[in-house]
């Protein structure tokens, strides 16, 4: 409908979990690499809940850990 709102757009990204472009991209995770610059993964708004907040610095497993998630 408006004309003029183009430039204000936010960039666009594509989910990583369900392959949607959103207009509200949510870092889930920031790739780092040896070579060349990283890369950040982004999900949508609905998916990102899905995902962990992300490590601060190291995380801490618990001994008791089981078998709740994929390894
Ligand atoms: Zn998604």
């Amino acid at each position: 409908m408006g004309a003029g709102d183009k430039a204000l757009r936010p960039p666009v990204r594509m989910c990583v979990r369900c392959e949607v472009t959103t207009e509200t991209p949510v870092v889930v995770a920031v790739v780092h690499q040896n070579s060349g610059p990283g890369f950040v993964v982004y999900a949508c708004q609905a998916c990102a809940a899905h995902y962990p907040p992300q490590p601060e610095v190291l995380t801490v497993v618990s001994p008791s850990r089981r078998a709740e998630g994929e390894r």
